[in-house]
């Protein structure tokens, strides 16, 4: 990487400075790279690390051609439900969903900006970013033995490490949060492990995207399997749990080898590739940034609460900021409309509280609606009636008392 020379009390000056280059980092940076107007400010991009692996698999469901249509390896047009005694197949049209590979994105951006000589790459673990001078609307992001400052900082450093907490209060206290906000405000973590398996014979329906097998130890929480075939010996199958605390790791190892042993009738596979993560679902806010410095992704409260899904979110969050830029206008970050953020907040109040099984939920949902129309609920784009329809797949007396609940502690 070329590392920017630090001068003692001259740190380099940048239009941009991007602190991250994670999911929303990055995309931010895509973004700026392909705007006519801001292709040539300078920028600074930081990361603890741009030795990146493949260290998530990006799923999400679009009905457009995507920004990333290029990375995407697989999509599918039919998804499938299962829990007890439900089976279900939905087609999706007009959505397709698809799937990215973490480090197909990373180096495709990375490859683009690196041939830009606007563009400068710090590589360090950033230690603190602040308003520098409010006046001349600039900040300073350090790190140990340098300093860049800012126009506009965009920061996507979480203040915890997602896969490091393995409790609710664990992830308060490193926020510095009182027990009390997380009693207002619910935390789950969707936490999970998942292996790309390939099998010696076909076994998968590769047209098939199994969403949600709620087949599986629930773990006194909700609990399913996620099985995306890329072919039909090789497939991403993952364990993924929405509870308070994340498990060990041979505890999702244990599920994957029973599921997949039962599943597939003991035929032999291999393992190619694992990941492992835990994504906030939450509306506690992680961090209060004031301007020029503007958090983005997870800090950047992208990720949906109530499913975990962020990436179509982050791409959403970059391009409001990068038109914002052109305008010259104000940046404003937020991403959830208030209407939506609402149901996160009933439906995360009913996982949390155990008030209805996860997989009741979802079955029900998915049972009386079309996989179109949950999706456009799950991507904020419904209207008030396709909500409303959503909303009454759930028994009222389930709905309602959570409604007012999350209308009561709002007040
Ligand atoms: C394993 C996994 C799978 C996921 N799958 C999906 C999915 O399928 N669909 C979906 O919609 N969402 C998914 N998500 C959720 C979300 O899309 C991702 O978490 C996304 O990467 C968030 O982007 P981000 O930029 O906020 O964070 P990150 O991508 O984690 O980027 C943060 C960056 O900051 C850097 N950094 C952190 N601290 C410092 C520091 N102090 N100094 C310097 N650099 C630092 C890190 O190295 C990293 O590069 C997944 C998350 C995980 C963890």
């Amino acid at each position: 990487m070329n590392n920017e020379i630090y001068k003692k009390n001259q740190p380099a000056s940048y239009d941009y400075i991007i602190a991250g280059a994670g999911g929303a980092g990055l995309s931010l940076l895509h973004y700026i790279m392909h705007s006519s107007s801001l292709c040539s400010k300078s920028i600074l991009v930081i990361d603890k690390s741009f030795n990146k692996t493949n260290d998530r698999t990006w799923c999400f469901w679009d009905n457009e051609i995507s920004t990333f249509e290029n990375l995407v390896n697989n999509s599918w047009n039919t998804i499938s439900i299962h829990a007890k005694g439900f089976d279900k197949e939905l087609f999706t049209a007009p959505f397709s969903y698809k799937m990215i590979q973490g480090i197909d994105f990373y180096n495709s951006i990375l490859k683009e900006a690196k041939s830009r000589p606007n563009i400068h790459f710090q590589e360090a673990i950033i230690l603190d970013i602040k308003v520098l001078d409010t006046a001349f609307k600039n900040a300073q992001v350090e790190w140990e033995g340098g300093a860049a400052v800012g126009n506009y900082v965009f920061s996507s450093l979480l203040p915890f490490q997602m896969n490091q907490l393995t409790s609710a209060s664990a992830f308060s206290k490193s926020l510095q949060l009182e027990n009390s906000l997380i009693n207002k405000a619910p935390f789950l973590w969707q936490h999970f492990k998942g292996r790309v398996v390939q099998f010696d014979t076909p076994v998968f329906n590769k047209a098939i995207a199994k969403l949600m097998d709620f087949n599986v130890p629930q773990q006194e929480a909700t609990a399913f399997i996620y099985q995306l075939p890329l072919n039909e010996k090789v497939a991403l199958v993952e364990y993924t749990i929405f509870s308070e605390n994340v498990l060990a790791t041979t505890e999702y190892d244990k599920v994957l080898d029973t599921y997949l042993a039962k599943e597939f009738s003991g035929a032999t596979y291999t393992i190619t590739h694992e990941e492992i993560g835990a994504i906030p679902m939450t509306q506690i806010e992680f961090a209060t940034m004031q301007a020029p410095i503007y958090t983005i992704g997870a800090l950047g409260a992208a990720i949906k609460a109530s499913t975990g899904y962020a990436f179509q979110f982050i791409q959403q969050q970059c391009k409001n900021i990068v038109a914002q830029l052109e305008k010259g206008i104000p940046i404003q970050t937020n991403i959830h409309t208030t209407r939506h953020q609402f149901y996160d907040a009933v439906l995360l109040h009913i996982l949390f509280n155990h008030k209805m099984e996860g997989a009741e939920i979802f079955k029900r949902i998915f049972a009386k609606n079309k996989a179109a129309t949950v999706f456009k609920f799950l991507s904020n784009t419904s209207t008030i009636l396709e909500d409303i329809k959503i909303m009454r797949s759930l028994p009222t007396s389930i709905f309602l008392p959570a409604a007012i609940k999350v209308l009561l502690r709002r007040a």
